[in-house]
């Protein structure tokens, strides 16, 4: 047919169905190939084809007005699914969260003096083990605004005596799963709420989120994550505005075809009343999940990160990353040991952590799942045999 295949790494030949023997099972990258296969059953009413001349202007000025249409879409889907409170609050797309998450910090730390009228900078933090990105565009600004000041525990207590705090929280997180609250409170503490994972395929939903900075996109939620599509409510019109602002300076706004893109997909994904997709995005992730703790059952070497039911009893938990520690003592480089065994992951300290974690991709798609478990399993075995 007209499918063209990308095989995965460890897959060559015309049909991806030639193994490399010795390939390495790769679980770095949070690259969302798990829901591929429910967009190829729904792919004649999902393909979108845009002539040369069609959509061709910036998209702020046209006027067939899909960040309209695109907005209602957006809007009813967080309805139906129940994960966010959208009303009363403005909207804003980017270029993937990652474009929003800088977006939202300069619009939170205007120049201002603060309390004790001097202009220090707002101090940016997330708890550990926390998503690499913030700390990196936060440095890369290298703003007077605002600057990375590391883990928010170490401002526990302390945070109501040392200027403007702007607070990440990441909820369901990357890399652990866990289901995040913010950790300061208080007059002088902002909070983005990065929702990249909140939505029924990685996590129950307890209730609608309704804060006043609310980051999501397609990337984990569709599987598009090469689209660059994201959006963020915000309540406030005076963050809103800079952030608006902010983004027309840096971009000129969302691309037409991401919008265009988004809007078709996520069309879909209302249609099936929100049940297609996630239906089959929580059994894939169910059965790897599952899949994974049973094979490392048997381990004493290994262990993952376990995740707290929630409220609803039917609601088997599930997670976007396995979260692993290495126990033994030896063992401080949990990325060196899985590396020898032909796993390459992702080190703990790069959220910040001890090297003694790693994190395992489990949202690949499925040939990079099933080789991630053959070689954890052969890793095991080898613990139970003596010597
Ligand atoms: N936030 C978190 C917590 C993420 O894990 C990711 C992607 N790995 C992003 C934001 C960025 O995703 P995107 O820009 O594709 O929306």
């Amino acid at each position: 047919g007209e499918v063209a295949c990308i095989c995965n790494s460890c897959y060559g030949g015309q049909d991806c169905s030639v193994f490399t023997p010795n390939c390495a099972a790769d679980a770095d990258d949070g690259n969302p190939l798990f829901l591929e296969p429910y967009w190829m059953n729904h792919a004649a009413t999902t393909a979108v084809v845009v002539s040369g001349w069609n959509r061709m202007g910036y998209a702020y000025e046209d006027d067939s007005n899909i960040s309209k249409e695109l907005e209602k879409i957006i809007r009813q889907l967080h309805a139906v699914v129940g994960n966010a409170n959208t009303s009363g609050k403005y909207i804003l797309f980017g270029a993937g969260s990652t474009q929003l998450l800088n977006a939202a910090i300069i619009g939170l730390s205007p120049p201002h003096p603060d309390r004790d009228h001097s202009f220090s900078p707002a101090s940016v933090v997330a708890s550990a083990p926390f998503y690499q990105v913030y700390k990196q565009q936060t440095d890369i600004y290298n703003s007077l605004n605002f600057k990375w000041q590391g883990d928010t525990s170490t401002w526990k207590n302390k945070s109501d005596q040392v200027g403007n705090f702007i607070e990440f929280v990441t909820s369901p997180n990357n890399p652990d799963g866990q289901l995040k609250e913010p950790i300061l409170k208080g007059p002088y503490v902002k909070t983005i709420y990065d929702y990249a994972y909140y939505w029924p395929h990685f996590t129950a939903i307890p209730t609608p989120a309704d804060s006043d900075l609310m980051i999501f996109a397609m990337s984990k939620l569709t599987g598009h994550a090469g689209s660059r599509f994201g959006w963020a409510f915000v309540k406030d019109e005076a963050v809103y505005k800079r952030m608006s602002s902010y983004l027309s300076i840096n971009s000129i706004g969302a691309s037409q075809d991401a919008q265009l893109r988004a809007f078709v997909v996520l069309r879909m994904v209302v249609k099936d009343k929100a049940k297609g997709l996630f239906e089959f995005g929580y059994k894939t992730m169910r059965e790897r999940w599952e899949m994974l703790n049973k094979t490392l059952s048997k381990s004493k070497r290994f262990s993952l990160q376990k995740l707290e039911p929630r409220y609803c009893s039917f609601f088997k938990e599930v997670t976007a990353y396995a979260w692993l520690k290495c126990e033994r003592e030896e063992d401080h480089d949990c990325y060196a040991v899985l590396r020898a065994a032909r796993i390459i992951s992702r080190k703990g300290s790069v959220f910040s952590a001890e090297d003694r974690y790693a994190r395992l991709s489990l949202i690949k798609n499925q040939d990079d799942f099933d080789l991630l478990l053959d070689r954890i399993d052969e890793l095991v075995s080898q613990e139970e045999q003596p010597g």
